[in-house]
């Protein structure tokens, strides 16, 4: 199909939005994107792009080779909670290279491809809904403002207010996991940058350098059953940190002594949608598929579904025929990842002896662990 002078308008200008709206730019659609936020900003904190996420930022051309503002990973090192311990070292996958980035780093690379490329980027623009007609789609601000587009995608998040619109209301789950996201100055240092996984019974931490190694990256996770915020987010106090993982020693415990400014995550979840598209409408990354952060793969998959929903307009001859081949392409690889993340948080957070038993497979099969999830790193839905 020949998208040409098509118009999409991309609800949420996050990192699945944002890719969307460049992918269906450069294949020649008019794009508008339509953000809540009165700036586009991260908080503090990284990411890991591994290799079927760097290959649609390649395509793109968003990064080059050398990808720049991100740093390259060699590997995992996975490590007991007490003393920090090395259990294992998990090289990086033979797919191809991982990246740690910070996300506004991302974010802002993402929004400058796209601007250049010519998307029109709104924002302080809510969505409040959108209704579908025969031949378009309604959108409706919450400044009473209506759009009209040819196809609508909604990439506007875990708690997406568009998506009840394909899937009916169904109330986010609290999934008793909190993430504590915070990043830490570090000096300079010669060694090669890996992530670290340190596990203990309930709770794990990862981090991993950042911009040339001159900050660390630090998302510590525990089970925790009282929530009782309405927000997901919220700033969190240092000192409750560290007495919430008072335990966790070695380089992790040092790390989390030199915290000053942290933010909480409590982590809710909605299963992968039963229905992504009704033929003007379709939801992209988290909105469809949000998922617990233990594969490190939610904004990876948001990338690919980017890709292939550009594609899907390449291949079909119209909108309704686009949206469904996404929607049948997308949905089951995202069923996969979502629950190889789901099994990740029972195996991080084991106690006793089976916390013992697993180390003692892990010290084992660390090395060849990466291989196990070849399935995801080395998909590349741009060839
Ligand atoms: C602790 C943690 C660590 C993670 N680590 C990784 C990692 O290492 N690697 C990885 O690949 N993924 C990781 N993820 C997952 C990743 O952050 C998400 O999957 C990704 O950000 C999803 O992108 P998105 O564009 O779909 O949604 P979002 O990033 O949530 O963006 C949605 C956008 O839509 C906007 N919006 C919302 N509602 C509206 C509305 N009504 N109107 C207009 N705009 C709206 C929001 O303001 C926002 O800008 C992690 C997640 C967590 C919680």
């Amino acid at each position: 199909m020949n998208i040409k002078d098509l118009n999409f308008c991309v609800i949420g200008g996050g990192i699945g939005g944002l890719a969307a709206a460049l992918a269906l730019r450069q294949a020649g659609g008019k794009v508008t994107v339509l953000e809540q936020a009165a700036e586009l900003t991260e908080v503090g904190a990284g990411l890991q792009i591994s290799a079927n996420g760097m290959c649609v930022l390649r395509a793109l051309g968003v990064v080059g080779d050398v990808p720049a503002r991100g740093q390259i990973s060699y590997g995992t090192i996975l490590r007991d909670y007490r003393a920090g311990r090395i259990i294992s070292r998990v090289p990086p996958p033979e797919a191809g290279e991982t990246y740690y980035y910070h996300r506004a780093d991302l974010l802002g690379l993402l929004h400058d491809a796209a601007r250049q490329a010519g998307v029109d980027i709104r924002l302080n623009a809510q969505v409040a809904t959108v209704n579908k007609h025969p031949s378009e789609a309604e959108i409706v601000l919450r400044s009473g403002e209506c759009l009209r587009t040819e196809c609508a995608i909604a990439a506007d998040g875990g708690r997406s207010a568009i998506r009840p619109i394909l899937n009916g209301t169904e109330t986010p789950v609290f999934t008793h996991q909190i993430a504590w996201r915070a990043t830490v100055p570090v000096t300079q240092t010669s060694e090669k940058p890996c992530a670290s996984l340190t596990m203990g019974p309930g709770r794990h931490v990862v981090t991993y350098p950042l911009r040339e190694q001159s900050l660390m990256n630090v998302v510590a996770i525990e089970e925790r059953s009282d929530w009782t915020e309405e927000g997901w987010r919220r700033r969190g106090d240092p000192e409750d940190l560290r007495a919430r993982f008072a335990d966790f020693g070695g380089p992790v415990g040092e790390i989390l002594a030199r915290v000053d400014e942290a933010h909480l995550w409590a982590l809710f979840l909605r299963p992968v949608a039963q229905s992504w598209q009704n033929g003007r409408l379709a939801l992209l990354g988290d909105a469809a598929h949000p998922t617990l952060p233990f594969m490190a793969q939610g904004a990876c998959l948001a990338l690919e579904d980017a890709w292939v929903l550009q594609r899907a307009f390449a291949e079909q001859s119209g909108i309704g025929s686009a949206l469904a081949a996404y929607e049948a392409a997308r949905r089951p690889r995202a069923v996969q990842v979502v629950a190889a993340a789901g099994a990740n948080a029972r195996k991080f957070h084991l106690r006793g002896p089976m916390r013992l038993a697993a180390q003692g497979v892990l010290s084992v099969v660390g090395p060849r662990l990466a291989r196990k999830y070849d399935w995801i790193y080395d998909f590349d839905p741009t060839v």
